[in-house]
């Protein structure tokens, strides 16, 4: 065991020690620790990664705290993300073009707020061989986590995005955010996710409910209308397959667990808080998947 590791993978806490936190309600579901954890301990790192349950009374005064009691940063989960715009001194133009903040750093002295939910997306998307660029792409869902998604597929070329949603008013008003038809950007309700003629053409479903990880069954999806190589993404993650990938993986069709866009997200983030290239493989592994 070399100097800074511990055999659990967790980092020794001394005198020394630097915290970097999660902000998120409720937070004891959260991977994040695990896997940052894991890596402080590979780099032989003196952090430690710890979770913090704010509410959005405290959201302020727990931000500050990077000034007054000298943490490091923060990631920041929901339902957080979008609160924190407003609470920074400077913002990246990806998190204010997404309008969420997942990651919290001090920079030249200023709390800076960046968004590495979509660069983690793309990311995952090459390290699984997909680019996007000129592809057909179906998102299901409108909330925080889509809006990230959007965003890196127009920003990265995609040629067609159909957003559907239960609340359709608010996929509109993502499609508009995002720049609409001029961004080759469409809505749609949920009946489209068994209309077989629209699924016949996707090249990529991503997944942004958290449908059925609470054990029930996923929406009327039929993922046997795509074509053979449609790959399905989930970026709801559980320690095995999620309801949504299970369809998919019934269909034969080639997947990827949300967990890769976790570790890819994450290592953008540690690079933030720490300087470091973040050891990508250890942290995956820590979380339960291979690194790709
Ligand atoms: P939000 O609460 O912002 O959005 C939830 C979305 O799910 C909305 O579109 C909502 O539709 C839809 N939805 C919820 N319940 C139902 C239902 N019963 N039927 C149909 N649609 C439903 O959540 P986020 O976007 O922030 O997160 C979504 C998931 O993505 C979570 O599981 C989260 O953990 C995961 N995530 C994973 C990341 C990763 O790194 N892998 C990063 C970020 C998020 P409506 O608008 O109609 O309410």
């Amino acid at each position: 065991m070399s100097e800074g590791k511990s055999d659990t993978g967790t980092a020794r806490v001394s005198g020394t020690t630097r915290v970097v936190g999660i902000l998120g309600e409720p937070i004891n579901h959260t991977l994040s620790p695990r896997m940052h954890n894991a890596a402080f301990a590979e780099l032989g790192l003196d952090y430690v990664y710890v979770p913090f349950r704010a509410t959005k009374q405290t959201l302020r005064e727990a931000i500050k705290s990077i000034r007054t009691m000298g943490v490091v940063g923060f990631n920041v989960t929901v339902p957080f993300k979008e609160d924190c715009l407003r609470l920074l001194e400077r913002t990246s133009d990806t998190a204010r073009a997404i309008g969420a903040v997942n990651t919290i750093y001090l920079s030249d002295g200023r709390l800076v707020g960046e968004n590495t939910d979509a660069p983690g997306f793309h990311q995952a998307l090459l390290a699984h061989g997909f680019r996007p660029r000129g592809k057909r792409v179906l998102v299901i869902g409108a909330g925080g986590s889509a809006r990230a998604v959007v965003h890196s597929l127009v920003a990265t070329g995609a040629a067609d995005i159909v957003i559907a949603n239960r609340t359709a008013a608010k996929a509109r008003k993502l499609a508009r955010q995002l720049g609409g038809e001029a961004a080759n950007i469409r809505t749609a309700d949920l009946e489209i996710l068994d209309d077989f003629d629209f699924l016949a053409t996707r090249q990529l479903v991503v997944n942004s409910t958290s449908v059925g990880l609470g054990g029930g069954a996923f929406l009327d999806y039929d993922a046997d209308s795509t074509p053979d190589d449609c790959v399905h993404f989930d970026l709801a993650y559980a320690e095995g397959p999620t309801p949504f990938l299970k369809l998919a993986e019934k269909a034969e069709r080639p997947t990827i667990d949300g967990r890769h866009m976790l570790v890819h997200q994450g290592a953008l983030a540690f690079k933030l808080f720490t300087g470091r290239k973040a050891p990508v493989e250890v942290m995956a592994k820590a979380i339960g998947i291979a690194s790709r």
